[in-house]
């Protein structure tokens, strides 16, 4: 193999970074094309001029969603999809340095985005870079795209759609190695009912996580506690009010977590038995693959649906309840949908749709998953990791035949999100000699 990441390679790789991760891009009030802030855009910005210097073509979307940087021709394209938007450094005490300036420290590079996600790009840009100077030509265009909105609701991605034409295969290196070629279905929507004299409730939460605990303040409040205890449900009783405890976790994982909302609403339907949408919760049971409601809902590649009900308000006027499903890759999602709607309607309940993101499904004996794992295999010598499904959610799935490919090891020390972010330059440059090879084999 070709040795094609040296020392000066990674060493202008890491300056370049470093005038990236000195822009804090984090989501901020729209401007004049700048839809997501000056700081998403003059990371943009930056990030072309960069890319311009090494000898690709730019194109930067005039209303500053999005932009792109080509090389080489080809009937197809390969895309590379990453993002410059990140996440604000948060509380500033936490951190042992300046976030947004690119410091090095004991062989590591610390920085707001140094892992996600304006390291990774950077290596990606790099590793093409570097085999242009072995003077090979690439068989393809490779386009990487630059997303600005990635941490918040992928309008970056959806106007690229709207606007260009679609790859014919890639990768976005927002997660971990080696890939990911399968990510459910994302559907977040509302169940909507009869209301209730009786009882009012407002239990809010956000549509991906289960909820960890439940307030009840509301009448009967002995009756209903005795109904919890009743249950074996975790709960407190004091100053006027029951804390149900449940356990929290992310929505993609809720048949791991213990939803306190479904337990009060499951002890409340025992003190008010009138109340219709308590019935169907009563039902609808601490089952968060809806199994009780829709059977067994699955597929060989990505396993059970996930159904996460989030929140409960109940009003005179309506009941109204938020739920996140994780659909497998291979459930036809009209009728997965239709099938939730008539399940639901002799409870009274209306099945209202909020936000839909497709699946991505890429199969593992495609030629891009077996080059890309082979590759991997052959620089890691790791063998034993598998490619990977998730029910989370990377850029790879807006995009044709793209699966999420690196950039950190399984070594590496996730520090996305948090206090701290670093990446060492050891593992940079893995994924650098990982990225370049990959590219080699699917476009040279
Ligand atoms: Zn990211």
């Amino acid at each position: 193999m070709e040795k094609f990441i040296t020392d000066e390679i990674q060493d202008a790789a890491i300056k370049d970074l470093g005038k990236i991760v000195g822009i804090a891009s984090y989501n901020e009030d729209a401007q004049p094309n700048a839809p997501f802030g000056k700081g998403p855009k003059a990371a943009l910005d930056q990030v072309l001029e960069i890319a311009e210097n090494l000898g690709f073509k730019t194109f930067e979307d005039p209303e500053g969603y999005y932009g792109y940087a080509d090389i080489g021709e080809g009937d197809q394209t390969f895309g590379i999809v990453g993002h410059m938007d990140e996440v604000p450094a948060g509380n500033l005490e936490a951190w042992d340095v300046e976030p947004y300036q690119l410091t090095e420290k004991d062989g590591k590079l610390y920085g707001r985005g140094t892992q996600d996600d304006k390291g990774p790009t950077m290596s990606a840009i790099y590793a093409v870079k570097a085999i242009l100077d072995k003077g090979y030509k690439f068989n393809k265009k490779i386009r990487i795209i630059f997303g600005t909105d990635e941490e918040i609701l992928w309008r970056c991605l959806a106007e690229y759609n709207k606007k260009e034409d679609p790859i014919d295969l890639g990768i976005a290196p927002d997660a971990d190695f080696p890939l990911i070629y399968a990510e459910k279905g994302l559907q977040q929507s509302y169940l909507v009912g009869p209301g209730s004299t009786e009882l009012n409730l407002d239990l809010e939460n956000a549509f991906n996580a289960v909820p960890g605990k439940a307030i009840y303040d509301g009448p009967k409040q002995d009756e209903v506690f005795a109904a919890l205890k009743n249950h074996n449900f975790d709960a407190d009783q004091k100053d006027g009010s029951i804390e149900v405890h449940g356990k929290s976790v992310h929505a993609m994982n809720a048949p791991e977590g213990v939803n306190a909302v479904v337990r009060l609403a499951i002890a409340l339907s025992d003190v008010f038995p009138d109340v219709k949408v308590l019935q169907f919760l009563k039902e609808f049971g601490e089952d968060a693959n809806g199994t009780n409601l829709l059977g067994d809902v699955s597929d060989d590649v990505s396993g059970r649906l996930t159904f996460n009900i989030s929140s409960l308000k109940i009003t005179p006027e309506e009941s109204r309840m938020q739920i996140d499903m994780r659909i497998p890759v291979k459930v036809d999602h009209d009728e997965l949908i239709k099938h939730v709607s008539d399940s639901v309607e002799k409870y009274g309940i209306k099945y209202e749709n909020y936000d839909y993101v497709a699946p991505l499904y890429v199969p593992t004996d495609s030629e891009l998953v077996k080059t890309l794992m082979q590759t991997y295999q052959d620089l890691t010598g790791d063998t034993k990791s598998e490619p990977a499904i998730s029910g989370g959610a990377t850029f790879a799935r807006t995009m044709n035949n793209c699966v999420a490919f690196g950039g950190m090891l399984p070594t590496t020390p996730n520090y996305m999100h948090q206090a701290n972010e670093n990446w060492s330059k050891a593992d940079m440059r893995k994924a650098m000699e990982i990225f370049a090879e990959a590219i080699y084999r699917l476009c040279v």
